[in-house]
């Protein structure tokens, strides 16, 4: 079954008016080979398209859903609060509330200062370590992804591992025509999940750094997750040399736990963002951190600035998100989490049974993807560069579109579980798994 004609039809129109005919690359043609789909409605852990096609959303808005779409109490604070003014720019009682909650949950959190996307915290998050420590270095690992801006933009694609460079030593490679040489001239880029590297790199580094910041579970070469110790190791490097030791739980935050990656892995930064889940549909982002560093935003001493932060019907939704994650003694957190072991497992399931195609699925509670593969571990950026096949994953991807089951084609990123998804849904998604592999080439 090809894309709808609905969907053909607006992609004709789209891409006259649209640059590829979507508002960002990973919705439309570089992403799905073709025509995307364009999407009408979502409610609970449905996708409906304008043809009337209905998916199974794995993707889940690339994290931001964990309460899935259109649930009842976001609909309803939604609806109630805008008919109260959409944003004022202003303190706001909400405000306080969101932010006394993170603190009450983030034992590293001592203040917040709220942004809209995961980029622009990252931004804010990068000067205020600069400017906290006086240093001018960056140090962020292969394959990792703290948003579009010029200075972590490097090193984030796949590409060929001759490419690389030596492992001890990667060759820096910027991500995006119109960077200047400049703004990633301080940003030193270290292999991932490899403690010698991360040793080696601080010993030549560690006292020019302001920031060690890392992905807790990378997530943005499929999932893979940190090796034991290792990110215990890299909080102490920071330590030693006096670097901030930089969290982004962009991804992971209410996602992997309550506490994020930090509490999973028994981890204490100095500095985390987080974006996406967050504001439970709406654009919220924030920077926490410890209050000596944080109160380098007092004053505008280091500046950030936004019309839009804290935009109060994100905060409103913010906050019925995290209620209804925490209520009963954390439930949702427990949920997406053994939904999405479950759903890894019947992936390995049915990938074992069909055996004609080398596949890994790896996952950390609620985050899994599916790897072809012909190794048993993708560990690192470089495996993901050298052994992954990304076409492959997108041909599967789109054949599971054909069968109702949404997972973004890009092997990059990765599936999501949330609080409405189902054991039905799970065994729907394998069997449609299952069908695939045997179709496929
Ligand atoms: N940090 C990480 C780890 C991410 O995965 C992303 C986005 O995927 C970002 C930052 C940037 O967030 P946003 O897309 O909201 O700007």
């Amino acid at each position: 079954m090809a894309t709808g004609p609905k969907s053909e039809s607006l992609f004709e129109r789209g891409r006259k008016v649209l640059v590829e005919g979507v508002s960002s690359a990973s919705r439309g043609p570089a992403a799905f080979g073709s025509t995307p789909r364009y999407m009408s409605h979502g409610q609970g852990s449905r996708l409906f398209d304008v043809d009337g096609r209905e998916y199974i959303d794995w993707m889940m808005a690339f994290g931001a859903l964990p309460l899935g779409h259109a649930h009842p109490r976001v609909v309803e604070t939604v609806s109630r609060e805008v008919a109260r003014g959409t944003h004022f720019a202003t303190a706001l009682e909400v405000e306080v509330e969101v932010a006394e909650m993170l603190v009450g949950l983030l034992p590293h959190v001592d203040k917040v200062r709220f942004a809209n996307t995961g980029t622009e915290a990252a931004m804010g998050a990068f000067r205020l370590a600069r400017g906290h420590t006086g240093r001018r270095k960056i140090i962020k690992f292969e394959g990792h992804y703290h948003g579009w801006w010029d200075s972590v933009l490097i090193n984030t694609n796949p590409m060929p591992v001759s490419m690389l460079g030596h492992p001890n030593d990667p060759i820096r490679i910027p991500d995006s025509s119109g960077m200047t040489e400049d703004s990633w001239r301080d940003t030193i880029v270290v292999r991932w999940n490899d403690v010698t590297a991360l040793e080696r790199a601080m010993a030549i580094h560690g006292r020019e750094a302001a920031c060690v910041v890392t992905e807790g579970v990378m997530s943005n070469m499929g999932v893979i997750p940190p090796k034991p110790g290792y990110l215990q190791r890299m909080q102490e490097l920071c330590h030693e040399y006096g670097a901030l030791f930089y969290l982004d739980e962009t991804v992971t935050g209410f996602r992997l736990a309550a506490g994020g990656c930090a509490e999973l892995y028994g981890l204490k930064p100095d500095i985390v963002t987080y974006g996406k889940a967050l504001g439970g549909g709406l654009p919220m982002a924030m920077i926490g951190g410890r209050e000596d560093i944080m109160s380098g935003l007092e004053w505008g001493k280091v500046l950030h600035f936004g019309t839009h932060n804290a935009g109060r019907l994100a905060l409103h939704v913010t906050k019925v998100m995290l209620e209804t994650m925490l209520e009963d003694d954390q439930a949702g957190f427990r949920r997406i989490k053994n939904l999405g072991k479950a759903m890894t497992d019947s992936i390995r399931r049915v990938a074992k049974q069909s055996n004609r195609h080398g596949i890994v699925c790896q996952g950390v509670n609620s985050m899994f993807q599916i790897f072809f593969t012909d190794k048993e571990e993708v560990a690192d950026y470089r495996d993901f560069c050298g052994h992954v096949d990304r076409l492959k994953f997108r041909d599967f991807a789109v054949r599971l579109m054909d069968k109702g089951i949404y997972m973004n084609p890009s092997a990059t990123l990765h599936s999501l579980s949330s609080i409405v998804h189902t054991e039905a849904d799970i065994a729907t998604t394998a069997n449609a798994i299952a069908e695939v592999l045997e179709e496929m080439p």
